[in-house]
């Protein structure tokens, strides 16, 4: 079907969107209800095949909405089993989303914008620049595409049990569509997913973080990467807008809105000898000591075009020791997965067009 301008993409609605909407043609609630379990659970979105809905409202549906996923370009599968989905949005970009299967889980790893505005001097995604914000139904999309391709849990067994905003672009910069979104995730007539298998990577947009902070208890993720400022300030240039002092005050305001069972995942890239010598590891362990965290260290990832190498195997393994036995903090040495089809940490580059001069956002200044 093709959409026409007039048309609603029901992807781009939460349930009390879709309630508001049904409302508003004159049905009851029950109907967005329905209709929710069609799309999320079925994976259906023909609304001929709906067929507890009547004939009459399948026709208005038809005439005044849609449910429009982007279209996949191509599917790769790693040899350790990481698949990866090229996305073909309509404006010509594309985006890239990366199921992780684990013993115990299947992660997805999915985009919130095209490219990133923000440029991290060790990110892929940081370099390919920025084109826009991913709308509500294009983040959804992701995780509908990966979870009816994977079987959508209808043997019984549920594939994708953790969704990471760890693909492309900063979340809390795409804020209202992002948290319309983990609505989805989060509904039961959506995913179904619990809260603590949603996780929210940010590197740290110090007021959106308290903004979430107000309204969801899903996991959080911090890119910090360096435990002082000047160093910081040259890995994630956000930094010099909201130093670590003020990301540390957000965070602990986080954990306590969610309550006390919950910590900080920090994400620290490896990057050899930029960040992790034993004096740094040292210097994090003092910074987080007093917050309840966890640690992920994750070996650089190279991409063509970067001066940066991976620390050594040996240089993280002492990172970590050090983390953990002086300082008592869970610290754990992310795998490196999907690398030979370009779907590690910060390998994910998408296709973005049209760039958007980041001057505009001027998140130094
Ligand atoms: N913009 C958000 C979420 C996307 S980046 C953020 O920065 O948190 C997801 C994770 O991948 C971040 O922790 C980021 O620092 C990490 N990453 C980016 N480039 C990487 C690279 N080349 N190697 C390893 N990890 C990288
Ligand atoms: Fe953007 Fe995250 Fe990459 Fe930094 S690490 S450039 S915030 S995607």
């Amino acid at each position: 079907m093709t959409e026409t301008a007039k048309q609603i993409n029901l992807f781009d609605l939460n349930r009390d969107d879709l309630v508001a909407w049904f409302a508003s043609i004159g049905e009851p609630r029950f109907r967005a209800e329905q209709l929710m379990k069609w799309i999320y659970h079925e994976g259906v979105t023909d609304f001929d095949v709906m067929t507890n809905l009547s004939k009459s409202l399948r026709a208005k549906l038809t005439e005044l909405a849609s449910c429009s996923v982007p279209k996949t370009l191509s599917h790769q599968s790693s040899t350790d089993g990481t698949k990866k989905w090229l996305v073909e949005l309509e404006t010509g970009n594309c985006i890239e989303t990366v199921f992780i299967p684990e013993e115990d889980r299947g992660t997805l790893c999915i985009s919130s914008q095209v490219g990133c505005i923000l440029d991290c001097s060790f990110c892929a995604t940081g370099k390919q620049g920025f084109n826009r914000n991913l709308t509500t139904a294009e983040i959804v999309s992701q995780v509908w595409i990966a979870h009816h391709a994977l079987g959508g849990g209808k043997s019984g067994e549920r594939r994708l049990t953790n969704i990471v905003f760890m693909g492309m672009g900063e979340p809390l910069y795409n804020f209202k569509n992002v948290m319309k979104a983990i609505d989805v995730l989060l509904d039961d007539l959506g995913f179904g997913l619990s809260k603590r298998r949603v996780t929210l990577s940010t590197s740290g947009v110090v007021p959106n973080l308290y903004d979430m902070a107000e309204q969801k208890d899903v996991a959080l993720a911090v890119s910090l990467h360096a435990p002082n400022d000047p160093l910081r300030d040259v890995l994630v240039p956000l930094n010099q807008r909201y130093p670590i002092a003020d990301l540390m005050e957000a965070c602990r305001y986080y954990l306590q809105k969610q309550g006390a069972r919950f910590r900080v995942t920090w994400e620290y890239v490896m990057i050899d000898d930029v960040n992790d010598s034993p004096e740094l590891a040292r210097e994090l362990g003092r910074l987080l000591k007093s917050i309840p965290s966890k640690i992920n260290l994750i070996p650089f990832n190279p991409f063509p075009g970067s001066n940066y190498q991976t620390s050594s195997k040996d240089k993280i393994d002492l990172f970590r020791d050090i983390l953990i036995r002086e300082f008592g903090i869970m610290t754990v040495t992310r795998k490196t997965r999907g690398d030979d089809i370009a779907a590690a940490c910060g390998q994910l580059a998408g296709q973005v067009q049209d760039k958007v001069n980041r001057t505009i956002y001027n998140v130094a200044s």
